[in-house]
C-alpha cells in the first residue's frame, strides 16, 4: 500500500519545537516507505491566520530540511468544499443553526464538559433559529451516530479504536464566521488529498472520533492513524507557545543546524531540556 502523508499546521503563530518534532514523524513515516509528504496549510480561520506565519512555515520546513510533494494546498481556497459536504449534511437532516452566543452556552445551567470544553446544551436543536441572526451549523450527534452505526479506526500506537464521538456534543460544523470548522475541513481535505495515514501529536486523538463519524456520514474513506506523543519542556509539562517554547525561526537565528535537528528528531533524540510526555 502507498502510503501519504501530511503535516496540516495553522498559520496563527510560530511553529515551535512540538510543530518540528510532529513534521518529522509524518515526514519520516512517508518517505521511509517511498510514500508521498504533503504541505496543507489550515487557514479557514481568516482573523487570527496571518501571510508572515505562512511565509515562516514554509521556511521553516526549508531549514529543516522536509520537502514536500505537489503544491501547497490552502483550505481558505478551498471553502466551496467544505459548504458541498456541509450541504450533503444538511439533506440528511443531520445538521441544524445555532444562533447562540459563548455567553448564552456559558449562562445555560450545568454545561457539562466534555474532551473539547464546554459541551453544547443543545438549545437550538429543537427550535426554529432565527436565520437572520449570525448563527453556525452544529450536527446533531445523536442523530448522526443513529445514522452511522458502530465504528472504528485503527491507531498505529493506540490500536484498534472503537468510535465514540457522543461526549463531544453537537460539535460545530460551519462557523458563525467562517463556512466551515475544523473538524469538517481536516476530515474533507484529507479525503480529498488522498492521506492514508494521518501522523499528528496526541492531543487531536479525542478529535479523531468526530472525524471518523464525519468519514462515515460522508461517504469518505477511513485512513490509518497515527498520534504520536507530545513533546515537554524541562518543567515536565506540554510545550506550548505560551509556555515559551522557542521558535523554529528562533533557532535558526541563533545558527542551529535545521537539518541537524531534523535528523535527531528523526532518532528520537531530543534537544537537551526538551522530553515526550507519557500520558
Ligand atoms: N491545523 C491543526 C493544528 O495546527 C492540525 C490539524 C491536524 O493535524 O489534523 O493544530
Ligand atoms: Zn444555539
Amino acid at each position: 500500500m502507498s502510503v501519504t502523508t501530511r503535516f496540516a499546521p495553522s498559520p496563527t503563530g510560530a511553529l515551535h519545537l512540538g510543530h518540528a518534532w510532529s513534521a518529522v514523524q509524518a515526514h519520516v513515516r512517508a518517505r521511509d516507505v517511498g510514500g508521498r509528504f504533503l504541505l496543507r496549510i489550515e487557514d479557514i480561520d481568516g482573523t487570527r491566520s496571518r501571510p508572515e506565519h505562512v511565509a515562516g512555515i514554509l521556511a521553516d520546513l526549508d531549514w529543516l530540511g522536509l520537502d514536500w510533494d505537489g503544491d501547497v494546498v490552502f483550505q481558505s481556497a478551498r471553502l466551496d468544499r467544505y459548504t458541498a459536504a456541509l450541504d450533503r449534511l444538511r439533506v440528511m437532516g443531520l445538521v441544524y443553526p445555532c444562533t447562540c452566543t459563548r455567553a448564552d452556552i456559558a449562562a445555560a445551567a450545568s454545561a457539562p464538559h466534555g474532551p473539547a470544553g464546554v459541551v453544547y446544551p443543545g438549545t437550538c436543536r429543537e427550535r426554529a433559529a432565527d436565520l437572520s441572526q449570525p448563527h453556525c451549523w452544529r450536527l446533531d450527534m445523536a442523530a448522526a451516530i443513529a445514522a452511522a452505526g458502530p465504528l472504528v479506526w485503527t491507531d498505529e500506537i493506540a490500536g484498534t479504536i472503537a468510535a465514540d464521538p457522543a461526549s463531544h456534543g453537537d460539535v460545530v460544523l460551519a462557523r458563525k464566521d467562517a463556512p466551515s470548522s475544523y473538524h469538517l475541513s481536516v476530515t474533507v481535505d484529507d479525503a480529498a488529498q488522498g492521506i492514508t495515514h494521518i501522523v499528528r501529536g496526541r492531543d487531536l486523538f479525542e478529535a479523531t472520533h468526530v472525524h471518523r463519524l464525519l468519514q462515515a456520514l460522508l461517504g469518505l474513506p477511513t485512513p490509518i492513524y497515527r498520534h504520536h506523543p507530545l513533546l515537554a519542556g524541562a518543567d515536565g509539562t506540554r510545550l506550548a507557545k505560551r509556555h515559551g517554547a522557542p521558535s523554529l525561526a528562533n533557532l535558526r537565528a541563533a545558527g542551529m543546524d535545521g537539518r541537524a535537528l531534523a535528523m535527531d528528531l528523526k532518532r528520537g533524540r531530543l534537544p537537551l531540556g526538551f522530553g515526550v510526555l507519557d500520558d
